[in-house]
């Protein structure tokens, strides 16, 4: 059975002094978005479907995107809920508070719970002031460990302001030139590339200096070969439109094996090196689609089958030994097998080799008791 909110899309208030927006579930992200600047604010959550996806599916699937690096995910985007229960009755913690220590957080039980422990119904969200500009770099690495010590850089240089840190492989560009040729790229191919972005609260003027010097420097550091800042709305916007072009750009390609996986930041560099190389002597000619969100160390670590092979095939033959390889990989280095998207139905038999027995156990003693007959989404995540 599937569940739709989509007529229950009320922006129910919002409180402009505690910066706080009161919504119903099936509010689009988008119509959120606007509603916030509509009032001069700004609710950070983003990501590519956010012209389709409801606020409710965002915070019950606890959705990350591309300012997890500034404002967090969905789950630090949220005060309070209101929730149908298993047994029918309704909770209603739709609470702006930042402070509340009142006992068990209900609140996070049911945001990530992908809908397992209840339907969410309406939603408190916090809301920031709107940055007076926004400004989006491109910059050329030669390796991952490079754009770790860049991230490091521009953390210490911009601080809070630096919103954006997105990682691109060469391969992955390509792909984009191949199925989008129209769009610009500004750079030359390097092995990798970086989208930065900072948000200001100052001025333009005050983000460009910031960028420049962080520019100059990484230059000097010898951490970057090369750079472009977006002069134009437009050209930023076109940066963007490049790394969000990655995904549609692999579809094109064929079907591909998908990862979402996250790993400290420091451990990135070695964990890319190591297991592209152990996928590509494995599987030879398999081609590597790596980008993320490396701000937050989170990839999307995909596979898509060697050039001439039929993609179909390589799937059936290979996905999960691909799977296995990476997930070892992933989990040696103390990460995890699903930053973002979940865990669903697809990952839920591979939750039990990730999670100590202790972690399942007690997640099933919470699923028993708020949804003893099994109601609420059967078959997802346990
Ligand atoms: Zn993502």
């Amino acid at each position: 059975m599937l569940l739709s909110l989509a007529r229950m899309n009320r922006v129910r208030a919002i409180d402009a002094a505690n910066l706080t927006m009161t919504v119903d579930a099936g509010c689009v992200l988008q119509a959120v978005q606007q509603a916030a600047a509509a009032q001069g604010l700004l609710f950070p959550l983003s990501l590519a479907a956010e012209g389709s996806c409801t606020i409710g599916g965002n915070l019950a699937a606890n959705a990350g995107g591309t300012q997890v690096l500034r404002f967090g995910n969905a789950r630090e985007l949220c005060l309070g809920l209101e929730v149908v229960t298993a047994a029918g009755d309704i909770w209603d913690g739709l609470t702006g508070l930042r402070k509340d220590n009142t006992g068990y957080d209900l609140r996070d039980l049911f945001i990530g719970s992908e809908g397992t422990l209840g339907i969410i119904t309406g939603a408190v969200l916090k809301l920031y002031p709107q940055p007076r500009a926004k400004c989006t770099a491109l910059a050329a690495c030669a390796s991952v460990d490079d754009a770790v010590a860049l991230l490091q850089l521009a953390q210490a240089r911009c601080g809070s302001l630096l919103t954006g840190f997105e990682l691109m492989g060469e391969f992955a560009l390509a792909l984009v030139r191949r199925h989008f040729p129209q769009l610009a790229q500004p750079l030359p191919p390097s092995p990798w590339c970086v989208l930065l972005e900072l948000s200001d609260g100052e001025s333009e003027v005050h983000a460009r200096s910031l960028f420049e010097g962080l520019l100059e420097a990484a230059l000097e550091q010898g951490l970057i070969s090369d750079a472009a800042v977006a002069e134009t709305l437009a050209q930023s916007h076109a940066m963007w439109h490049l790394r969000e072009s990655i995904p549609l750009a692999q579809a094109e390609e064929g079907l591909n094996v998908k990862h979402d996986i996250a790993l400290p930041v420091s451990r990135i560099p070695e964990f890319v090196a190591s297991t592209d190389a152990a996928l590509q002597a494995a599987f030879p000619g398999a081609r590597l689609v790596d980008f993320g969100h490396l701000g937050d160390g989170n990839l999307h670590y995909n596979v898509q089958a060697p050039e001439g092979i039929e993609a179909a095939e390589f799937l059936r033959t290979h996905e999960a030994a691909i799977n296995e390889m990476v997930y070892a990989a992933v989990v040696e280095r103390g990460g995890s097998i699903s930053a973002e998207h979940g865990i669903g139905e697809l990952k839920r038999e591979k939750l039990v080799h990730v999670k100590s027995p202790v972690a399942m156990a007690l997640m099933g003693s919470i699923k028993r008791a708020l949804d003893p007959q099994n109601l609420m989404n059967p078959g997802r995540v346990l």
